[in-house]
Formats: C-alpha cells, structure tokens, sequence
C-alpha cells in the first residue's frame, strides 16, 4: 500500500513539475521567435533589381524572385 502511494504520489509530481516547467518557457520562446521573425522580415532591405534603390521589404513588389521599388521599375523589368 505505501510502495503504491509512493508511486502514485511520484508520477503526480512529475506530471506536475514538466506541465509547469515545460509550458511556459515554450510558450515564452515561441512568441519571441515569431516577433523576431517578424521583425527582420518587416526591416530587412531589398535593393531594387532595376534602379538598384533600397526599399523594405513591405513597400517592394516581388515579381519573378526579384524585388522592385516601383511599379515603374517592374514596367521597365519587363
Ligand atoms: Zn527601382
């Protein structure tokens, strides 16, 4: 009966321990990793594949695998 209670009271605490260590720092990391990617996706630089200007990414139009600062710059690609 005590060896039962011992094994019964082990497991729980077990259980215990890896819900509240494990699930908070996973859920702390995941969001930092989505705002870090988010961030250098929002802030990186692309340079403009006719004019050779720098532009965020954001404000780019992507055509073919290259970016272009304007849609002029895409017209004259073309
Ligand atoms: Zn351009």
């Amino acid at each position: 009966m005590i060896l039962k209670i011992l094994i019964i009271g082990a497991v729980i605490t077990a259980v215990y321990f890896l819900f509240f260590k494990t699930t908070p720092e996973a859920k702390v990391s995941k969001k930092s990793a989505k705002k870090e990617s988010k961030k250098l996706d929002a802030d990186e630089m692309v340079e403009c594949a006719t004019c050779g200007v720098y532009a965020e990414v954001e404000e780019c139009i992507l055509s073919n695998g290259k970016y272009y600062c304007s849609r002029e710059c895409l017209a004259k690609a073309k």
